[in-house]
């Protein structure tokens, strides 16, 4: 049934509800309250003066509109309780007045001003209160919809999707959790009469959505561990041999990393590891290094990267340290047509032992000769059908991802759980340290001069925009100001720039060239910027509103700087918050900061921005939810390996599921 059909739903809310992104009538069904508004009767002759009153009682005069200006009004009636009778003022409300009547039932939300005897209300609803406590969902809206729409709405699509809506655990752990069916779960999430019928409700839906997930991480490993890799003879003698070649001494983890992974490619089990490092680490030289043993070995490598200015950054980095060793190439958007005939041609020969590129362009429609290793930069996992495409090619390579997002133990084996995760958490030597300052929001012309300093030095800088939620196009406005703003302080010597995630991405790659060849000064950014750009030069890192993001996410953008051997400054703007982010004037450990950050603000902050595709769960919340996630592992586990003959439709169902994911 598609969305349109739903009764209540037309064109216009159609478009507002895919503002939502709200496309079909199960992400409808499943868009839940973002919280509970509890109301139950105040005892108004007990009432803090500053608390918000609920009362219900019935219209006792008709109901009077004054117009005091254009666009404001006031809507004025008597009400009469059990036993008291109170004036009821509410502004623009007028287009309530046809439901208003004397004798209608209604419940006041608002302000009691006892000297007048007046409510000012804030909201009124049609009905009366009851004995016990009345629960309203609320849900997250956008403009042109009210919460009232979006239950009407809801309900409508829970009518017409009928009784049999697909239930994702199987019988026998229903029966032994006693859980109630999806659709009365759903029922009560988006209607709920009681506290408690509403929380095993959330539970059983938590639940659920837990139990697919980890599912399909458990499926993920055993298919992994059936997959047989390659063998290869490479013995410590070889990475001893290579750590020669290498301009500067490895650090111990680095080092410690490398085995791991000597042992993952001599095994005939197929490697699947995650790299995980803070930015700046060294991981990329790890992989360079895995890459370069794999190729001594007989096979390619393939490092995919999310951008073609990463993509290029790998390269020559790669270049840089294997040299002429052995045949490198470059494929991304801007590689002319002939190059690319010409790097086909490679990679079918076996002449090109490491190719680099953006992650589309190297599994599609690409013949290699040995695929043996595939390296992916930051943590842009391999789905289940991409490994399923190499394996139709006749190819099964090692993978090991890269992130520089580091995750808490606990939370890492579950999540990670069908990987192998190895650490760097030792920094290369003579790393220069970043200096963290801390400045109010009317502190601003202490950081302009502070950027004055680090321009005239012939340093460039980062500065993150204000973030503005409400829209896109109020977010554009935003950066444009800053950049007027920085224009006038800065503009008659130096260069300053934009970019933001509108942007197609080939403008946004231009301009990050320019950026990294020094073209640009000063570079205002809407986001976070591009993951693992690598600007040596740059030395100050601005951001506005950092009270906004995760301690992770911060300690991130501030990895940005510090990457040459300049001296390097992170200014963080807040007025509010500031303990929080003090934190990281004195941490510079990126585990500790995401510990932090996952005791503190859930797992959310965790991945930034777009990476956290796979950990958006919409309704349960990791961190609240661990104990129903280890639990729902330990179940699916079970379920995906011995089931009773009755739930094999709904296990190849889950399959089925991950496989076209
Ligand atoms: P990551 O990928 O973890 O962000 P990189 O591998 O890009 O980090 O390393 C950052 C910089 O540090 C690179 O310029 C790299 O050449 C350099 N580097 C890596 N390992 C070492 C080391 N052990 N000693 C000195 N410099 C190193
Ligand atoms: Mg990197």
């Amino acid at each position: 049934m598609e969305l349109i059909e739903v009764k209540g739903i037309g064109p216009k809310n159609l478009n507002l509800l895919n503002k939502l992104n709200i496309y079909t009538v199960e992400d409808l069904i499943n868009y839940y309250p973002v919280k509970y508004d509890c109301l139950k009767r105040s005892d108004i002759n007990n009432l803090d003066p500053d608390m918000r009153v609920i009362i219900d009682g019935r219209i006792e005069s008709i109901p009077l509109v004054i117009r005091i200006k254009a666009g404001l009004n006031k809507m004025n009636f008597r009400l009469a309780t059990n036993d008291q009778i109170f004036g009821v003022s509410i502004f623009n409300r007028a287009f309530l007045k046809q439901h208003l009547s004397i004798g209608t039932n209604v419940i006041i939300i608002g302000k009691y001003d006892r000297t007048k005897n007046v409510i000012t209300a804030s909201d009124i609803k049609l009905g009366t209160l009851g004995n016990t406590m009345k629960i309203e969902p609320v849900y997250h809206l956008t403009n042109g919809l009210t919460n009232k729409n979006m239950s009407t709405i809801i309900n409508m699509a829970l009518l017409s999707v009928g009784k049999n809506l697909d239930d994702n655990i199987p019988d026998y752990l229903v029966e032994k959790y006693n859980f109630t069916n999806k659709k009365t779960a759903l029922n009560i999430i988006h209607n709920p009469s009681d506290i408690e019928k509403l929380k095993s409700s959330k539970i059983r839906l938590k639940y659920e959505e837990l139990f697919e997930f980890m599912f399909k991480i458990n499926y993920l490993k055993r298919e992994n561990t059936k997959l047989d890799g390659i063998e290869r003879k490479i013995y410590k003698k070889n990475l001893l041999d290579i750590y020669k070649i290498l301009p500067f001494n490895l650090t111990k983890d680095q080092k410690t990393v490398l085995e791991e992974i000597r042992v993952d490619l001599n095994s005939k089990k197929r490697m699947n590891r995650l790299l995980q490092g803070d930015v700046g680490s060294g991981k990329t030289i790890v992989s360079i290094i895995a890459m370069y043993l794999n190729y001594l070995s007989g096979y390619q490598s393939a490092l995919m990267a999310p951008t073609e200015i990463l993509a290029n950054q790998h390269f020559n980095n790669i270049k840089k340290i294997l040299g002429d060793r052995v045949r490198i190439e470059l494929l991304t958007g801007s590689t002319s047509k002939k190059d690319k005939n010409l790097i086909y041609e490679g990679l079918e020969s076996g002449d090109i032992g490491i190719i680099v590129g953006t992650h589309a362009l190297i599994v599609e429609n690409v013949i290699y000769k040995n695929l043996g290793l595939v390296v992916t930069d930051e943590q842009h996992r391999f789905g289940v059908n991409q490994r399923e495409n190499l394996k139709n090619k006749g190819l099964s390579p090692d993978v090991l991802y890269m992130s520089a997002t580091p995750i808490p133990r606990t939370y890492a084996l579950t999540i990670y759980g069908d990987m192998d995760v190895s650490t760097i958490k030792e920094m290369p030597k003579g790393r220069q340290e970043i200096t963290t300052i801390l400045k109010s929001n009317e502190e601003i012309e202490d950081v302009l001069k502070l950027m004055y300093e680090e321009l005239k030095l012939k340093h460039q800088i980062y500065v993150i925009a204000p973030l503005i939620e409400e829209s896109d196009s109020t977010n554009l406005t935003s950066v444009n100001e800053l950049k007027n703003k920085m224009n006038l302080a800065f503009g008659k010597k130096y260069k300053i720039d934009i970019v933001h995630g509108k942007m197609a991405s080939m403008t946004k790659d231009e301009i990050m060239k320019k950026f990294s060849r020094g073209d640009i000064d000063i570079l205002i950014s809407t986001t976070v910027i591009e993951v693992g750009i690598d600007v040596k030069n740059a030395s100050m890192m601005v951001i506005f509103d950092a009270n906004r993001f995760g301690l992770s996410t911060l300690h991130q953008l501030r990895g940005r700087v510090g990457r040459g051997n300049i001296k390097s400054t992170c200014i963080l703007i807040s007025s509010v918050d500031t303990k929080r982010l003090e934190i990281l004037k004195t941490t510079r450990d990126g585990f500790k900061l995401s510990e932090e950050d996952f005791k503190l603000r859930g797992s959310g902050d965790l991945f930034g921005t777009k990476q956290s595709g796979d950990l958006q769960f919409k309704i349960a919340d990791i961190r609240e939810d661990y104990k129903i996630l280890v639990q729902a592992g330990k179940d699916s586990e079970e379920f995906l390996e011995k089931t009773a003959i009755t739930n094999l439709k709904l296990r190849d169902k889950l399959i089925n599921k991950i496989k076209q994911s």
